[in-house]
């Protein structure tokens, strides 16, 4: 049994229908015990692409973090991604990353490996990821990096975070 935070996001086609059928995807790997609002956000990495929809999900199941990446990947496939190598960070329907995960016993789970980083090696730095899991956990610790809410408060992050609009017309859950 596994605790993960999963950050999905979309920025082509019906933006909040793809996250629906992340949550709903999750949801059917394990328990979702809590989905943040959308969060329209400004594309990270490369500007000349649509607005971002992002949100969190807290998920529990019965799987290793390896088996959890595969769901996400799968996930992502099911919305019609397709990877374009020339563009790391360009569009998509769907991407679905692992932020964070814990044992049973709430112990972090650390991996440096390139096909899988936990905690995953950018989530410190956006705050697409670590405003939305503030809302659903606001004594929530990012493991390596300290409280989400220190992060979120950082001025590193604080022009980030002001460009971000809740979208209030799309629920997940
Ligand atoms: P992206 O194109 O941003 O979805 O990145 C996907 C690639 O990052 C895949 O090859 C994954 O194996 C790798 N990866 C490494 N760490 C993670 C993580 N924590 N969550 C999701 N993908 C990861």
């Amino acid at each position: 049994m596994t605790q993960v935070v999963f950050s999905i996001g979309s920025n082509l086609g019906d933006r909040g229908a793809h996250l629906r059928a992340a949550v709903a995807g999750l949801a059917a790997n394990g328990v979702v015990q809590a989905v943040s609002g959308v969060y329209e956000t400004l594309p990270w990495g490369e500007a000349d692409q649509p607005a971002y929809y992002n949100a969190v999900a807290l998920v529990t199941g019965p799987h290793d973090v390896d088996e959890w990446l595969r769901i996400a990947q799968s996930l992502e496939q099911a919305e019609g991604r397709e990877r374009d190598p020339r563009r790391r960070f360009g569009p998509r329907t769907l991407d679905v990353d692992l932020i964070a995960a814990w044992t049973d016993d709430g112990t972090p789970i650390e991996r440096d490996d390139p096909d899988l980083t936990l905690p995953h090696p950018r989530a410190h730095l956006r705050a697409f990821v670590l405003r939305p899991w503030l809302e659903i956990q606001p004594y929530a610790r990012l493991p390596r990096h300290g409280w989400v809410n220190d992060l979120v408060l950082s001025d590193a992050l604080a022009d980030d975070v002001a460009a971000m609009r809740v979208v209030s017309d799309v629920e997940l859950e």
